[in-house]
């Protein structure tokens, strides 16, 4: 198995000594990973020192790097308690809200992004949460990618093509299949340990760019009606132990 690494929470007032320190271990390694860029950032909780002055700009320099970028929801705030397609989350920015609701915000998140010269088609929804109204709001303005999804290879539904996280990282690791998944890393809320664990994994051999998921075919799986179903039954299983990994 091959693993694609994504940073999430990536705002201009993040624990950017943390940050640095994830960044010169994918550095060594020459891993360029998906960082989740938050447009308008409203969540203190993600808020944890003075905000970086040339935080645009160095986004836009580590797009030219190969870093790929996403947009990571708009406010990043809860709204809503619904968990959505893929509910391995207890929260929501999207899922739940009316259409035009939804449509306005990632019109909106999407608009800030540009305005700052980043431009992407990927979407990476808070607390994995999204509904079929956030799925058709994102075709709408330009988004066609979201990371997220179960599977070893990226899929398409409803003109989005999903690139597959993994929920449990030891399992994925002992995978000997050909595929690619993504582990997902909040850099503000890591510890010694955790950067041991990315060391491990770095020195392993087996991350990859995000972008080798371009190499991939993608597999078409229909309606969203099975994909629910699906979800719902896998998420069953995994659900407690996505949430120790996922937030
Ligand atoms: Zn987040």
């Amino acid at each position: 198995m091959r693993i694609a690494i994504r940073m999430d929470d990536i705002t201009p007032d993040m624990d950017w000594s943390k940050f640095n320190r994830f960044k010169a271990l994918l550095d060594e390694a020459d891993i360029k990973p998906l960082i989740g860029v938050v447009p308008d950032n409203k969540d203190e909780k993600l808020s944890c020192q003075e905000p970086r002055e040339d935080f645009w700009n160095y986004v836009k320099e580590l797009q030219q790097k190969g870093w790929t970028v996403a947009m990571h929801g708009f406010n990043h705030l809860y709204t809503t308690k619904d968990p959505g397609l893929f509910p391995i989350g207890e929260k929501s920015e999207f899922a739940g809200l009316p259409y035009i609701k939804q449509d306005e915000m990632i019109r909106e998140g999407s608009r800030i992004l540009k305005e700052k010269g980043i431009y992407t088609d990927i979407f990476m929804a808070p607390s994995h949460s999204f509904d079929k109204n956030t799925l058709r709001a994102l075709n709408n303005n330009g988004f066609y990618r979201v990371t997220d999804g179960f599977g070893i290879a990226p899929f398409k539904m409803q003109d989005i093509v999903f690139y597959p996280i993994s929920v449990r990282k030891s399992k994925s690791l002992a995978d000997t299949r050909d595929g690619i998944v993504t582990f997902v890393y909040h850099a503000n809320t890591m510890d010694d340990k955790d950067f041991a664990k990315l060391k491990d994994l770095l020195d392993s051999g087996k991350a990859v760019s995000y972008m080798e998921f371009r190499d991939y075919d993608v597999e078409n799986r229909g309606t969203m009606g099975q994909f629910s179903q699906y979800v719902l039954a896998k998420s069953k299983y995994l659900a407690v132990k996505a949430r120790k990994y996922l937030r």
